[in-house]
């Protein structure tokens, strides 16, 4: 409105000097108008086109995104069997060389886990863009006592897309060490191992010594396997057949057990559990050949545990020299010896 009064105002006067000026200016001010529209237009058409071709291209990313991003979590999926088989291998090797059980050991192992796929889960975030996280809920027994079991909840987002998916892993523990005659063993300066075996010196016999066990001198320089082997002489009753004894024993397999500790409780340096565990042998002085002997029978368990005498027994031997080991009835029975 004030506009247009001043307009009028500078209009009355004919003659005046600013009047052609002023034409001129509106038609110029409606050349700028149009020009400014066009400008606009041409800046609005450049917006839409580079946004349709921007949306074009999230379109194809997110497409290919779909792909990569499962390719990229099954990927993630297979390290969690061969890591959390690495951090058991650590755990184990510690307890073995300090010699010192663990409290809880499922606890440890799921902390362990959770730190190690941590380090993962950076590496593919670096790599792929993918936030991944981890979460360890549950570590305990497998299906039998040479796996365990581990269950995983993974969570992974990335743009629009995201993942979530519970992973069973049962995780072999073969070829681990056997933390439980280092616990038991180590604070006594004779004891030592490799890769294959635990040498006890005369470490057993004063072990066994001190739960006032008869024949527990049998023992001296007495020897078990350090890594855990499953017997491949199934059913058991066939150790008696053959050389399968001497076998089960230079090999140093380990057995299904009901009263020997499953592998959570050797950690902890427990000799005896309620959970279905194993046993191995524990081989008594090389030197002894005489059948008759009494001393601690010689499962493991039995030695560690609660213990109970029984009869050395002479193992069938391929090169024709005498092995010994000491067993009770109830296991005789079991490897098919009576
Ligand atoms: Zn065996
Ligand atoms: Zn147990």
């Amino acid at each position: 409105m004030l506009k247009i009064k001043n307009k009028k105002v500078i209009k009355k006067g004919n003659k005046d000097p600013l009047k052609f000026n002023l034409v001129k200016d509106e038609k110029g001010s409606i050349f700028t108008g149009l020009y400014l529209v066009m400008i606009i237009s041409v800046i609005l058409v450049a917006i839409l086109i580079l946004n349709l071709s921007m949306g074009y291209t999230d379109i194809n990313k997110n497409e290919l995104n779909a792909e990569t991003f499962n390719y990229i979590l099954n990927d993630y999926k297979t390290n969690i069997p061969d890591l959390s088989y690495k951090v058991l291998e650590n755990i184990t090797n510690k307890v073995v060389k300090s010699g010192m059980p663990l409290t809880n050991s499922k606890e440890t192992i799921k902390e362990e886990i959770g730190k190690i796929m941590m380090k993962k889960n950076k590496e593919y975030y670096k790599n792929s863009g993918i936030q991944i996280e981890n979460n360890v809920v549950y570590v305990g027994d497998g299906k039998d006592p040479f796996h365990i079991n581990i269950k995983t909840i993974i969570n992974a987002f990335k743009g629009n897309r995201s993942y979530n998916d519970q992973i069973t892993s049962e995780i072999s523990i073969e070829n681990l060490k056997d933390p439980l005659p280092a616990i038991k063993c180590s604070k006594y300066p004779s004891f030592s191992y490799n890769e294959t075996n635990y040498n006890y010196g005369d470490s057993l016999s004063k072990f066994l010594e001190s739960k006032n066990q008869n024949g527990s001198q049998y023992y001296i320089n007495g020897s078990s396997p350090s890594i855990i082997k499953r017997c491949i002489y199934e059913p058991y009753t066939q150790h008696k057949e053959g050389i399968s004894m001497e076998n089960c024993l230079n090999n140093g397999y380990y057995h299904e057990s009901r009263d020997g500790s499953c592998y959570f409780h050797r950690l902890e340096g427990v000799e005896q559990c309620l959970d279905y565990g194993m046993e191995t042998f524990i081989l008594p002085n090389p030197k002894l050949n005489q059948s008759g002997l009494k001393a601690t029978s010689s499962p493991d368990h039995v030695i560690f545990g609660y213990s109970y005498p029984g009869e050395s027994l002479l193992i069938n031997s391929y090169s024709g020299t005498k092995t010994l080991i000491f067993l009770d009835n109830a296991h005789r029975k079991k490897y098919g010896f009576a």
